[in-house]
């Protein structure tokens, strides 16, 4: 029997859930609300670990084309002290494919093949229990039921309220990210900074951290720990506002002031360094939310949750890597169900599954990011040193 199944969004998860499905034969409906594929930057690399992404792609028969496009080479990393010394330089051993790079609309045209995705099909609210199935209402107004919906939306998910009440909170870490183009040829000593893969810095409750990505294109990630409202009163704590001279709010629309402001705030960092958000083009605020470690729900028939929806973590490697997988399993699972029985059985399994598995590395992420923004700068190098192979 052929069930009546829609995807909410169109990232890793989702889409890794629809291409599964379709080469198990099954059709799908996925609804996403961007207008377009390219209706907004893609954002940055990714690298995808052998038993997380990688394992996810295989399922979806798109291995040997990801390894054709992804960079094995994008592995190496570099730490840096504040003042310039190198204190890791790590690179990939020939042949390591381990945790290859590949560009984020690399990665989601290589997810989208023959998918036929409803571009700009925003979802306002599912209400499980209809009579015919969970009920989805669309930001036009019109609404459809489906044998099952999956929430893949997201860290601010609209599915996610007829499963759980809760909401993403902030871990009291910013993240405040910009960008370089043709590296190589407009700023040749920023790529060798760079090298092949990331350049990481760490200093006292800060990082700069920038990661190559394909045609000389880096992102520049800058972390801090402030309050939520940092940028908008002057006599927030840790003083971020006044160490940047700022004595009224920060504009964050306004490219220049940012820029000031995190010059102010890496004060004293090699200029090298600093360079890196000299030469940043645009700045993009991220605030940096979770969900709590263990975030479950109790069972409800016909709807279920996927990827940042599920599980939001600090971005430590590993949110699209999980998206992916949960994306792949949940696929296989409802490919197997026969009838509505076996097909609720099969969610509620892999519901269990993986919250089980997503609060561990929701544990091991926490931790993570406390310890690279942190008041011990030594502490992310010792990180390093403990997941890096020797
Ligand atoms: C700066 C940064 C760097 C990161 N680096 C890495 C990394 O190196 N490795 C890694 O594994 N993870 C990384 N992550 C985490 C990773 O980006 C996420 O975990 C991953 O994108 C989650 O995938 P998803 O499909 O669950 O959600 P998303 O990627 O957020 O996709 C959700 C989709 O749903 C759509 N959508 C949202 N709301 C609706 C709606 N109401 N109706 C219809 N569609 C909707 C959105 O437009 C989007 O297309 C990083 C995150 C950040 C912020």
């Amino acid at each position: 029997m052929s069930h009546r199944i829609a995807v909410v969004g169109g990232g890793p998860a989702g889409l890794t859930f629809a291409r599964v499905l379709h080469r198990h034969g099954h059709p799908v409906t996925v609804l996403e609300r961007d207008p377009a594929p390219d209706a907004r930057p893609p954002g940055g690399t990714l690298d995808l670990h052998e038993e997380m992404g990688q394992l996810a792609l295989g399922k979806a028969g798109l291995l040997a084309r990801f390894r054709a496009l992804s960079r094995p080479e994008g592995q190496a990393m570099r730490i840096l002290d504040p003042d310039g010394t190198v204190l890791r330089d790590w690179q990939a051993r020939p042949g390591d494919l381990a945790n290859p790079e590949i560009d984020r609309g690399q990665l989601r045209d290589l997810l989208l093949g023959p998918l036929d995705v409803q571009w700009g099909r925003g979802v306002t609210e599912v209400v499980p229990g209809a009579r015919d199935g969970a009920l989805v209402r669309f930001a036009d107004g019109r609404q459809e039921t489906f044998d099952l919906v999956v929430g893949a939306d997201g860290a601010w998910s609209r599915v996610r309220p007829a499963l759980s009440s809760v909401t993403p909170h902030y871990t009291g870490v910013t993240q405040v990210e910009t960008s370089l183009d043709d590296v190589d040829t407009r700023h040749p000593g920023l790529a060798r900074l760079i090298g092949d893969g990331s350049v990481a810095v760490y200093g006292v409750n800060r990082s700069l951290v920038a990661q190559r990505n394909s045609g000389g294109h880096v992102k520049v990630y800058a972390k801090f720990r402030a309050p939520l409202d940092w940028h908008t009163d002057p006599e927030r704590r840790m003083g971020l506002n006044r160490q940047a001279g700022l004595d009224t709010g920060l504009d964050l629309a306004d490219v220049e002031a940012v820029r000031s402001a995190l010059l102010a705030l890496f004060d004293g960092w090699a200029a090298p360094v600093l360079d890196l958000l000299r030469h940043g083009t645009a700045f993009v605020h991220r605030p940096l939310h979770v969900l709590p470690v263990s975030h479950t729900w109790a069972h409800v028939p016909g709807v279920t949750l996927l990827g940042d929806a599920a599980h939001l973590m600090p971005p430590l490697g590993v949110g699209a890597n999980l998206a992916m997988l949960d994306g792949a399993e949940l696929a296989e699972s409802v490919a197997a169900a026969a009838g509505p029985g076996d097909l609720d059985e099969a969610v509620r399994a892999f519901e269990d599954r993986m919250c089980a598995r997503a609060g561990r590395w929701a544990t091991m992420t926490t931790a993570g990011l406390e310890r690279l923004v942190s008041p011990d700068p030594a502490e992310a190098v010792a990180l390093f040193d403990e997941v890096q192979p020797s």
